[in-house]
């Protein structure tokens, strides 16, 4: 008995290393994607992916702030999706920290990196369980061709929006240096 939940607890700990890492290898990837050819020339943009990395795996940490301990077993027996699994909190925070990111120039792609990571976690996700729009409710299961073609319009869109707030970004700098 103490041998079969000490395997099923194993399985249970390996199964959520893996579920973790592979959100972790989504978020990167997504975010490689938008950095682009710019990774071949700054480290710092590859720094930029592994944050990405650790944002898109930190969703998962409110299973243990729901269950209000460290224990796994009691972290993935919740009776209700904890509450960063709430996609309607995205644009929420999206929006706040983009007005924030008025005040701190440095988090000047931060909002875009939140939205990758986040997204594409509660995307993979919804290919299990579908996604949560509280307070409206549950879409069904989103099937894999459709997570995979919305993970690719993901990447797509933030590289489009990069691309501009960059844009942006240097002709403000061009401007001050002609003032210079
Ligand atoms: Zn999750």
């Amino acid at each position: 008995m103490l041998l079969t939940s000490d395997i099923g607890g194993y399985s249970h700990l390996v199964r959520a290393l893996v579920d973790s890492l592979t959100h972790a290898l989504v978020g990167a990837l997504v975010w490689a994607f938008v950095e682009n050819s710019a990774l071949l020339n700054d480290w710092k943009k590859w720094l930029n992916c592994f944050f990405c990395a650790v944002l898109a795996a930190s969703v998962d940490s409110d299973h243990f702030l729901a269950a209000g301990s460290l224990n796994l077993e009691n972290a993935l027996h919740l009776e209700r999706r904890p509450p960063f699994h709430n996609t309607s909190i995205i644009p929420v925070i999206v929006l706040l920290c983009w007005i924030f990111r008025h005040y701190k120039p440095y988090l000047n792609y931060f909002p875009l990196m939140f939205l990758t990571s986040w997204l594409s976690h509660h995307l993979r996700d919804a290919n299990h369980r579908g996604l949560w729009l509280a307070p409206f409710g549950h879409t069904s299961t989103l099937p894999f061709y459709l997570y995979v073609f919305l993970i690719v319009l993901l990447a797509f869109f933030t590289r489009l929006w990069y691309c501009h707030l960059t844009l942006t970004k240097n002709i403000n700098l061009t401007k001050v240096l002609d003032i210079i």
